[in-house]
């Protein structure tokens, strides 16, 4: 989706993904290797202007072998920063955002003393490489916690109260190299198994004022540049900040359609030294992901105003293979869509 957007504006791609069915193969380059491979890492410097990632868990050494020889952004540190799940908070906590109640956890005996300090229900988490729910137990009582260590297999934990939360929310922003900065609307994400199923962005939430602020802060203490993704926890009308993404984001593909600039060209924008574009809606519009398996394209093409994207993946449970952004010109006119299309494809979501 990066590529689709750069294409208009001229840009070339070269591509780095240790994946043999790279989607975006067809869209440029395409380096089949590991990310730790060096000859790869120096074919690829050796190609491209500019560097930038879509996936967080890129190893740092690869980053910073990138990053010695073009420029590499949001820069290595912005990548590291949200790749250690107690590292993240400690960050948010510094820089004066609130977070769930957490411990590390690095044996049972430990994770037995957490949950007696934070209570239960509460979630087990890696602290490295976990995402879309991956590398997640919940505490359900006390008596989980030996199954729970048992299950998630790793040492490295964090342990995390359980958050009663009223909605989920993220905000996404973006800071061009000269500093300057601009934010979508908020979006309201419904997930289900750790997945966003529904991601719908809100016009004038009482929470963009902060959600905007909490975002600044971060982005100015790491020097961003590029789209930052920020997911909130909303509990008793206040933000309490979940983890951030270093890059573009699922909740925000609704901007393609739905916004002036697209996350993924403003993306673009930046890392390459351009001005950032408009980040006004566009109407309204909600995005829904596919998961697993895709409704037949047949039934989806006869739906007034579905935008569809689907990503030549290969399906498999609990993959997202692909989504589509219905729009409309009026809040109710969006519900009416939505309920029909979840009523007809539930199923797939
Ligand atoms: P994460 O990978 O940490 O974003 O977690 C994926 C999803 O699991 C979140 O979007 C929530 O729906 C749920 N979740 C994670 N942590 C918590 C928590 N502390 N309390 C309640 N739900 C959570």
């Amino acid at each position: 989706m990066l590529a689709l957007a750069g294409y208009p504006l001229g840009l070339e791609f070269v591509f780095l993904d240790p994946a043999a069915e790279a989607c975006a193969s067809p869209l440029g380059a395409h380096l089949h290797a590991d990310y730790l491979d060096q000859k790869a890492l120096t074919t690829f410097v050796q190609q491209i202007d500019v560097a930038t990632y879509e996936f967080e868990n890129v190893p740092a050494p690869a980053a910073d072998f990138v990053a010695a020889r073009v420029p590499f952004r949001p820069a290595p540190q912005a990548l590291t920063a949200g790749q250690d799940r107690f590292d993240e908070k400690q960050m948010f906590e510094r820089l004066g955002i609130p977070v769930p109640r957490y411990r590390p956890v690095d044996s049972l005996p430990a994770l037995e003393l957490a949950a007696r300090e934070i209570g239960v229900p509460a979630i087990v988490k890696t602290r490295r490489m976990g995402y879309d729910g991956k590398g997640q137990v919940r505490l359900r009582n006390f008596s989980d916690c030996a199954s729970a260590w048992q299950s998630i297999g790793s040492p490295a934990l964090i342990l995390e109260a359980w958050v009663p939360f009223e909605r989920e929310v993220s905000c996404l922003g973006v800071r061009a190299l000269d500093g300057s900065v601009a934010f979508y609307p908020l979006v309201e994400n419904v997930h289900r198994d750790g997945i966003i199923r529904t991601a719908r962005p809100r016009q004038n939430d009482p929470l963009q004022a902060q959600a905007e602020s909490y975002l600044l802060r971060v982005m100015k203490h790491l020097d961003y540049v590029g789209v930052l993704a920020f997911e909130f926890f909303v509990v008793d009308g206040q933000l309490l900040a979940n983890e951030i993404a270093p890059r573009v984001h699922n909740s925000g593909h609704w901007t393609i359609e739905g916004a002036e600039t697209s996350q993924f060209e403003n993306h673009l924008r930046a890392v390459t030294g351009l001005n950032l574009g408009s980040t006004a809606q566009r109407g309204v519009s909600v995005m829904v992901n596919f998961i697993g398996d895709l409704p037949p394209l047949a039934e989806l093409v006869n739906i007034d105003r579905l935008h569809l994207h689907v990503y030549g993946k290969t399906p498999k449970p609990l993959r997202k293979i692909g989504h589509a952004t219905l729009t409309a010109d009026s809040e109710p006119a969006l519900d009416a869509a939505l309920a029909d299309f979840q009523q007809r494809f539930g199923a797939y979501l």
